[in-house]
């Protein structure tokens, strides 16, 4: 027996395919060639903010134990599939296939995808890799592909991880509205929370499982365990047929991108960050759009930037003052000719506000009525008894603030698959369990059959 771990990386493009369906596939065709799965396909979401990836940057990874006289078979199946179902055609799909032989993963390729979920990695690293570690790497087209198939086998997933089961539609149906019946979903998110997680919006009540693009996915539910998936999948009821679906292993909800560091001037372009701050700029109210403020330290300051999308998140970012002391989580843009270097929130925690005060003009020693005043420096009048005062002064008020001290999350709708939700915090995991259930994976064969014919 030999130990095979199979990364695939960007099969898809925006108008079609999906590489965890590639995987799917996959998985199907190598169950008779007789391998055992040691682990659920793991994807792995690479960092979102790289500039040449404009959807979710996921990779995925196979690990398997085989017969070493099948190994040519099960790498010429995984190739033909791959090929045959990424958008070639499409000038960005660079689809990577990654071989690495091993029982375990090596530090060095470990740490290599730390920095490819955090930052970004460089082609000539990644073919140094495969060179080293003896694994073998196929790219189609040029060889971009490689960096997330090989960053895929070196997230192993032993820390926090979540699980997604994805259902998967018919070929007829892509492209079409999806067909679920929202009732069941209200139902599931109430059973089955917080084991799932991110089902709907609670803000707006808008049904998350269901992607809206032309991708062969029906919906996917995300949860702490495969058995809570599985649960939640069989509470949703599907008005249209599902062709197959599989149980991931993912990253999703761990704030896995994200990098604290110990000074403003160490964020880089493209490289989420968690930083510490004093808003040093009050927020400037784009209306309808976004919020923006600075932030700074004794080393730099930065923008940081709230979208409409993110709902609360914005509104409470509208009402920070200058003195608060804040920590900002999220990716970053490079500066342009129009903005500095931004960081894009996707939380905001709240370490420390500033006292918010207001000038009051006095009350009439006379009836306690709130006095007006008659001019800079002409004193106040009360607009009840007519008291007039030279000598009175105006008073300093401290008022309330409509923040507390806590962390402030993007609403789920406009989360990214990294991000770690409110309802995630106290469930993250120490470790990986080995054990598998059972039925992770599931093939309509009657449906097949109907589309062969
Ligand atoms: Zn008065």
């Amino acid at each position: 027996m030999v130990s095979l771990h199979v990364g695939i990386d960007d099969t898809d493009s925006p108008r079609m395919g999906c590489t965890t369906y590639v995987a799917s596939l996959i998985v199907e065709k190598l169950v008779p060639l007789g391998v055992s799965f040691r682990d659920y396909p793991n994807l792995i979401r690479l960092n979102p903010n790289v500039p040449w990836k404009t959807r979710g940057n996921g990779a995925l990874c196979l690990r398997i134990n085989c017969d070493e006289n099948r190994l040519e078979e099960i790498k010429e199946t995984t190739l033909d599939i791959v090929e045959k179902n990424s958008d070639l055609d499409s000038a960005g799909t660079e689809p990577g296939v990654v071989f690495y032989f091993g029982n375990t993963v090596p530090e060095e390729l470990k740490a290599f995808t730390k920095q490819a979920i955090q930052g970004i990695v460089k082609m000539r690293d990644a073919v140094r890799l495969v060179k080293a570690f003896k694994a073998e790497a196929v790219a189609f087209k040029t060889q971009r592909g490689i960096v997330g198939a090989l960053a895929a086998v070196g997230e192993t997933l032993t820390g926090d991880h979540t699980y997604e089961l994805i259902a998967y539609r018919t070929p007829q149906n892509r492209g079409t509205p999806r067909q679920l019946e929202p009732a069941s979903v209200l139902q599931m998110d109430k059973k089955t929370k917080p084991l799932t997680f991110n089902n709907l919006d609670p803000e707006t009540g808008r049904i998350l499982i269901t992607p809206h693009g032309p991708d062969p996915i029906l919906y996917g539910i995300r949860g702490e365990t495969a058995t809570a998936v599985r649960r939640g999948h069989k509470m949703v009821k599907a008005i249209e047929p599902i062709e197959r679906w599989t149980i991931f292993r993912t990253n999703h909800g761990t704030d896995a991108h994200l990098h604290r560091i110990a000074s403003i001037k160490d964020i880089h372009p493209f490289n989420p960050v968690i930083v510490k701050g004093t808003v040093s700029k009050t927020p400037l109210i784009i209306p309808r759009r976004h919020v923006i403020f600075a932030i700074s330290d004794e080393t730099a300051q930065v923008d940081c930037a709230a979208y409409e999308p993110t709902g609360e998140l914005r509104k409470k970012a509208q009402e920070l003052l200058t003195g608060d002391v804040v920590e900002a989580y999220g990716g970053v843009r490079p500066l342009s000719k129009k903005r500095p270097l931004t960081i894009n929130l996707e939380k905001l925690r709240i370490l420390g506000l500033a006292p918010k005060t207001v000038f009051q003009n006095p009350l009439c020693p006379q009836c306690s009525r709130r006095m007006e005043s008659m001019g800079a420096g002409k004193g106040f009048r009360c607009p009840k008894c007519g008291f007039r005062s030279t000598k009175l002064e105006k008073s300093i008020v401290e008022k309330g603030r409509d923040l507390q001290k806590k962390l402030y999350v993007t609403s789920p709708r406009s989360q990214r698959h990294l991000t770690k939700p409110l309802s995630r915090y106290g469930l993250e995991k120490p470790k990986r369990s080995d054990e598998m259930i059972s039925n992770w994976f599931w093939v309509n064969k009657s449906v097949l059959q109907i589309h062969t014919e």
